[in-house]
């Protein structure tokens, strides 16, 4: 039966394809496809992962046998059986070697696909003694991962199977060709959804986030279409279910009639005819009718990332955020050296574009580490997050600043600093700087001149703008925290996204007020926030007078063709009414916009 749920709008496009479910407990196992003629390999390694966990088990009864029998433990005796009959669970080995045999997935996804399957059928179960057997489940398939960790099989790129894109024609008449795969979990960290960025999935799914949740703006820059904040979308859809993700929409169609997926199909085709024209544009540069040079520049998240960057015609890295290098580490950060070649790689792979550095801002939504999430009570938005966190381990920043300063011996660097707000944190910053420098300079080690900047993205730093525009030579204005603080929203909780609103005229004034005093004095300003992609804000944000837009690069296409159309100089006072309009949302959709 045909249902659809409603989230957020994350990632432009329509993707069809069948879900695959995730837990969020176990989404660092790798995806990828395997070679037919690797299929028997593949289940060999989980037969012989089994037979570990089998081996691991006996070893334990008999230690348990050979301890006198008041000392022996009966409840552990009888547990360890449960795990020998689920070892042998007739379930998950054919089902193992299904998700293996049919659908070439390697042995780690089969496993865990399969034991999506089976928890939801034990949580079915009336019986209470049986339910609980789940977690025996998870326990056992965690082992065998553990014990198959040793037996990597040779990564098969992740490809479409077969190399060819299935027709809508194939999806409508057969539904057992190779098809796109859309995964579905509850929740994704930012770091998983890294993990994510060459793999095999069309789209994305998730129960919880917001707009500009870190993880949102991740899968955003996958251009792959993606919805979060789904709500129970993990728990209604079932693993294999047809799915469409219409990622403009922020719709989810689970089990599409054949007439909704010929329309969605045409749908998407005709994106992908957009997206084609728009192309054109790519060597054209970004100027207004009136003769105003816009700078359009992009967000990267890893150093790989400046390639693409390249591509969609960006003048230069607007924001590379740093702390995706140090994520997902176990809490073992990145060494001087690792980062320093990690900065050089995306300077030279800019090939002499600026590229703008951001220091680490780790916290909040962006936690080092899964597991780094104990404590729930606190609210980490607020808490030591960013350049408080950098602070707070000069070792750690100097560290980083170090790695920056030599990478810009290698090309134009400008080091970015963000969550400031107070006049003494400016202060300590810079002396941290100089403290690199001269800690290279006594190992005699080589670097280069940067400019130093701040994000604006806490109210108090965007009203105190001349503190910020004497120490720094350039702002880059973080529409996605400026929104978060002044409405005190939290930008990754999906049930007050609604209020979490980029057209708010206290939010419209604090940028206005930055874009313009930055003018004033001849200072760069940037917006580099989810606002500057968004084609709705473009005229906006031009009629305020920002000439610097920074992006994901799937982006900057749109926004230059806005850019093309529009004559600056008539959309000033345009803008100043939208921003002092008591509802500036219907003020921009209603007060005919001039051309
Ligand atoms: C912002 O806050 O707008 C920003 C660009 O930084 P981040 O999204 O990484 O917090
Ligand atoms: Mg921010």
């Amino acid at each position: 039966m045909t249902f659809s749920i409603h989230g957020l709008a994350v990632s432009r496009g329509i993707a069809i394809g069948r879900a695959v479910l995730v837990a969020s407990s176990r989404v660092d196992v790798a995806h990828y496809f395997v070679k037919p003629d690797q299929v028997d390999a593949e289940i060999g390694r989980v037969r012989a992962g089994r037979d570990a966990v089998v081996d691991e088990i006996h070893r334990l009864q008999e230690s348990i046998t050979r301890m006198g029998p008041k000392e022996a433990p009966q409840e552990l005796s009888a547990l360890l059986d449960v795990h020998l009959m689920l070892l042998q669970d007739e379930e998950l080995v054919s089902g193992v070697k299904h998700w293996i045999t049919d659908r070439l997935y390697n042995a780690e996804w089969a496993l865990t696909t399969q034991l999506e399957i089976i928890a939801r059928h034990f949580d079915e179960m009336e019986d209470a003694y049986l339910r609980e057997r789940k977690a025996d489940m998870e326990q056992i398939c965690e082992r065998i991962l553990r014990a198959m960790k040793g037996s990597q099989s040779p990564i098969v790129q992740p490809v479409q199977r077969g190399g060819r894109k299935p027709s809508q024609q194939d999806l409508l008449l057969d539904d057992t060709v190779d098809v796109p795969l859309v995964l579905i979990a509850h929740d994704l960290s930012p770091a998983d959804m890294l993990q994510f960025k060459q793999s095999v999935f069309a789209g994305f799914i998730t129960d919880v986030g917001g707009k500009t949740s870190h993880t949102a703006i991740v899968a955003r820059s996958m251009d792959i279409p993606a919805v979060v904040g789904a709500r129970t979308c993990s728990q209604l859809v079932r693993q294999d279910d047809w799915v469409i993700i219409d990622g403009d929409a922020g719709v989810v169609i689970v089990d599409p009639s054949p007439i909704i997926l010929a329309e969605y199909g045409f749908k998407q085709r005709q994106g992908e005819l957009e997206r084609g024209r728009l192309q054109r544009l790519l060597h054209t540069p970004a100027i207004t009718m009136d003769d105003q040079k816009v700078q359009l520049l992009a967000n990267i998240e890893m150093p790989e990332d400046a390639q693409v960057a390249l591509k969609a015609g960006a003048l230069g890295v607007g924001l590379f955020r740093s702390e995706f290098l140090f994520m997902g580490r176990q809490g073992r950060l990145p060494d001087e050296e690792e980062q320093y070649q990690a900065y050089k790689k995306a300077v030279e792979g800019m090939q002499g574009l600026p590229v703008t550095i951001r220091t680490v801002d780790v916290g909040a939504d962006k936690p080092l580490d899964d597991s780094v999430r104990d404590n729930a009570h606190l609210n980490p938005a607020l808490g030591l997050r960013a350049i408080r966190w950098s602070l707070a381990d000069p070792g750690m920043f100097l560290t980083q600043l170090r790695a920056i300063l030599r990478a810009a011996a290698h090309g134009k660097v400008r080091m970015l600093i963000p969550m400031l707000a107070h006049a003494s944190e400016i202060r300590q910053t810079i002396a941290h700087i100089e403290k690199a420098r001269a800690q290279l300079d006594r190992r005699g080690v080589a670097y280069g001149p940067i400019q130093l900047g701040a994000m604006i993205e806490i109210p108090a730093a965007a009203l105190s703008l001349r503190l910020f525009l004497k120490y720094f030579d350039f702002l880059s204005i973080g529409t996605n925290d400026l929104i978060q603080y002044t409405l005190a929203i939290d930008r990754a909780d999906e049930s007050v996204a609604h209020l979490y609103d980029p057209l708010h005229p206290a939010v419209l004034r604090l940028v206005a007020d930055t874009i313009a005093e930055g003018r004033a004095q001849g200072k760069d300003v940037s917006v580099c926030g989810e606002m500057a992609g968004d084609v709705t804000m473009t005229r906006l944000l031009l009629g305020l007078g920002l000439r610097s837009f920074s992006m994901h690069p799937a982006q900057i296409l749109a926004v230059k063709q806005e850019i093309l159309r529009a004559d600056a100089s008539k959309l000033e006072a345009w803008a100043q009414g939208v921003c002092d309009a008591e509802e500036p949302g219907e003020e921009l959709s209603s007060r005919p916009m001039p051309l």
